[in-house]
């Protein structure tokens, strides 16, 4: 996969692009990062990358010119035919749709992906409607340029391109993962599919459960006794009921988008049974 990195401050991606997973996709050759200079695609002596706002108002906005030609270099397929070259111009916009882990699923089958990075008050219109494929927001706030958007995406969907990772089915079993056929949102008939409770291997759209590692007891902070006795059957119980407790608390919003099979069940009810115990009188 090749990603292009449109920006007016090519040295922020110095660092977040360099290291761990990323780093080593790089080195691999699964993918290559270029950053282009907007700078460098300006005509005048000032390199003027900004303007006032037509129609008045705060700010400045990033001019149409040199952001057309600084993609218009890389020669990608023409607009109509770039999601059937699995090309895909981005522009991140707080206005975008919202980035997700199931859009890093779909972003990663593409083999040319270009993120252009917003400054000031924003971009010049035109460039969500004639140049970008779509527009991306990373979450439901501001940010002050695009970059720390471009790199959020640029590492979630790195570390989904097979090889990434080193133990691919990792990758599997984290937050927010639900295969198709687990009754992940791209399912064609998720109504139908259960999450599967028999395994560990997927979080089934759920928060990911807790891990734990040596030593065994620290400051007096116990690991859970469960997670030691090597019982297998035990232990998946107690981490899809952990995850469930944990999404319950944190995300209730996920729990509404997957189907719970019987045990989930179960095991939610034991949890609200926990934590609002019933007066008996
Ligand atoms: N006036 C705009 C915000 C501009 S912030 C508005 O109210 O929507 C400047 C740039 O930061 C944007 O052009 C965009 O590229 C980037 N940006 C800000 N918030 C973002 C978000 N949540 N996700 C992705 N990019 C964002």
């Amino acid at each position: 996969m090749q990603i292009d990195i449109v920006t007016i401050f090519p040295d922020f991606f110095r660092g977040p692009l360099d290291y761990g997973i990323i780093r080593r996709a790089r080195e691999a050759g699964l993918v290559k990062i270029e950053i282009l200079d907007l700078r460098a695609f300006t005509r005048d002596r000032h390199r003027t990358v900004d303007d006032r706002p037509f129609g008045g108002g705060e700010g400045m906005v990033l001019k149409p010119e040199p952001l057309f030609e600084s993609v218009e270099a890389l020669n990608l397929a023409p607009r109509e035919e770039r999601a059937a070259a699995k090309q895909s111009v981005v522009l991140l916009s707080a206005q975008g749709k919202r980035f997700d882990q199931g859009m890093a699923f779909e972003l990663v089958n593409l083999d040319r992906m270009v993120l252009i990075c917003g400054r000031y008050e924003g971009v010049d219109e035109r460039v969500g409607t004639h140049l970008a494929d779509r527009e991306i927001s990373i979450g439901d706030y501001v940010l002050s340029g695009g970059e720390l958007g471009a790199a959020v995406i640029v590492d979630t969907v790195t570390r989904l391109i097979p090889g990434a990772v080193g133990n691919e089915a990792s990758t599997r079993q984290e937050s927010f993962f639900a295969a198709p056929e687990l009754g992940g949102s791209d399912s064609s008939d998720k109504s139908v599919r259960a999450t599967r409770a028999d395994s560990t291997c997927a979080s089934g759209g759920l928060l990911d459960y807790p891990h734990y590692t040596r030593p065994a007891e620290f400051r007096g902070m116990k690991v859970p006794e469960v997670l030691m006795n090597g019982n297998h059957e035990d232990i998946r119980r107690w981490r899809r009921r952990s995850a469930l407790e944990k999404t319950l608390r944190n995300r209730p919003d996920l729990l509404d988008q997957v189907r719970l099979c019987d045990e989930d069940k179960r095991l939610l009810a034991e949890i609200s049974a926990a934590s609002h115990p019933v007066a008996r009188d």
